[in-house]
């Protein structure tokens, strides 16, 4: 059997890192959760999308996880929230719907991006001054 590799979060850098486990080690078993509903997404897209130039929010992902499992073996889940990480047993834990999942991993890697911050300069809590990410999720 080979390595387990778990990788939190599907967006740029954890999908390069799970493209890149896949070239290094043919044999790993590679699985991705993300707690959204894309990966591999381009946040830089997000203007266009709102702008109505990109009619399709999909259309900001560079990949399905149909495609990415497919090209790659690499078993993708998405809304799939990771909300606890076991380093002793190496275990993480992820909500998925009304069920928790449990994944086993020899390696870890964590790549759930970051928060957006204002800046601290006059005016920055106004009315309309907003942040921007991409975490798209599905309605319950
Ligand atoms: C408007 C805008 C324009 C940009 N323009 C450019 C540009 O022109 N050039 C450039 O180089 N960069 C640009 N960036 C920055 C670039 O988009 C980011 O650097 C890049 O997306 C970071 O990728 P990431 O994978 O680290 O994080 P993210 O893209 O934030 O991905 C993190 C992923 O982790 C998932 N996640 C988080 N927590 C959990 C959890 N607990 N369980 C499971 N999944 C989780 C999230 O759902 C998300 O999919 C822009 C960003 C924005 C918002």
């Amino acid at each position: 059997m080979g390595k387990r590799v778990v990788i939190v979060g599907g967006g740029a850098a954890g999908a390069s890192a799970a493209a890149r486990a896949r070239r290094l080690d043919p044999e790993a078993e590679i699985v991705m959760l993300d707690k959204g509903l894309f990966i591999s997404h381009a946040p830089c897209g997000i203007p266009y999308y709102i702008g109505g130039v990109v009619k399709e929010a999909q259309d900001l992902a560079i990949y399905t996880p149909e495609e990415f499992a497919k090209e790659r073996r690499i078993t993708v889940k998405i809304n799939a929230e990771v909300f606890d990480v076991d380093t002793k047993n190496q275990v993480v834990y992820a909500r998925e719907g009304n069920e928790t999942v449990k994944y086993q991993w020899d390696v870890l890697i964590i790549a759930t991006g970051a928060k957006p911050i204002t800046l601290p300069v006059e005016g920055h809590d106004l009315n309309g001054i907003l942040t921007l990410s991409f975490h798209m999720r599905r309605q319950n």
